[in-house]
């Protein structure tokens, strides 16, 4: 899991480091680093290890195999319409960039997939009893 800096703004590029970084095993967010005694941290924040215990109860009551969750369906309509967003943008980019674009072209391709990225920057998809509601 790569970290996420968050700090990107349109005119700069953002650094992303894959596999150097723990991350929490409920929010996926960068853990920090590891005190030097005692067990490792598994959560970045007590709310977290809770909604952790809370899905793992959740997950036994309902039989659950290991790594199934439940979301709420509008949370997960709300994901794959920013995913959707960004693929239309990735298509748009390649069209735009194909053959020898003049350079102002790359920075419009970059600006146009910022603004189709950042709807998804801190998203987290949470399994929690609320989204035990069935809305099909
Ligand atoms: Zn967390």
């Amino acid at each position: 899991m790569g970290e996420r800096t968050g700090q990107c703004r349109p005119n700069y590029f953002c650094t992303v480091t894959k596999g150097a970084v723990e991350a929490c095993q409920w929010c996926r967010r960068p853990l920090p680093p590891r005190a030097a005694t005692g067990r490792p941290r598994r959560f970045c924040q007590p709310a977290c290890r809770q909604r952790a215990y809370e899905a793992r109860r959740l997950a036994s009551s309902l039989h659950l195999g290991v790594g199934e969750v439940v979301v709420a369906k509008a949370e997960l309509d709300q994901l794959h319409d920013r995913l959707y967003v960004l693929e239309a943008a990735l298509e748009d980019v390649a069209g735009d960039l194909a053959g020898s674009p003049p350079a102002v072209a790359y920075r419009e391709a970059f600006l146009h997939l910022y603004e189709a990225a950042a709807p998804l920057r801190g998203v987290v998809v949470e399994g929690s009893p609320s989204a035990l509601v069935v809305d099909v």
